[in-house]
């Protein structure tokens, strides 16, 4: 093997080598806090999967217009005309902004739920059950703390 090959190829050994942990260290990262202000009880549900009391929110009041944002993360998940009053006591939805969430299938408490969490941080959001009122049938029933509802007017 000539000389200039084999430094080639040792240096491509060696960027590949360096990949390695670069492409764990991303994968580490999809799910981050971001938000150095949340509360104890926002960073269990977040990224502990822990669900908020029902009735706790006062989101389950908000009827402004505007958009619900990501407390993480700060992107819009939800606009105010998919919110209605599902009476469960949770803020809930009949449809996310497009590509916001992501899904993954929950079997805690014995029950097969969907479990969504925020696209671009991975923060736990809630579940989403086909049962909601309009055409899209589902229903995002989301935990108030893990949103910031911003208004249209401000
Ligand atoms: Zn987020």
């Amino acid at each position: 093997m000539k000389k200039r090959n084999f430094l080639k190829l040792i240096t491509y050994t060696l960027i590949s080598l360096s990949a390695i942990p670069f492409s764990i260290l991303y994968a580490q990262n999809t799910k981050k806090i971001l938000n150095k202000n949340l509360s104890e009880e926002q960073k269990k549900i977040m990224f502990e999967e822990d669900t908020e009391k029902p009735y706790s929110s006062d989101l389950n009041y908000e009827t402004r217009e505007g958009f619900y944002h990501c407390a993480n993360c700060g992107v819009k998940l939800f606009a105010s005309n998919s919110k209605f009053d599902s009476g469960t006591g949770w803020p809930s939805f009949t449809d996310a902004l497009p590509g916001a969430f992501k899904t993954k299938v929950d079997y805690s408490f014995g029950m097969k739920r969907t479990e969504y969490h925020c696209a671009k941080c991975g923060a736990h959001h809630g579940h989403v059950f086909n049962d909601g009122p309009s055409k899209s049938g589902k229903r995002y029933c989301n935990n108030g703390l893990c949103l910031i509802f911003i208004p249209k007017d401000i």
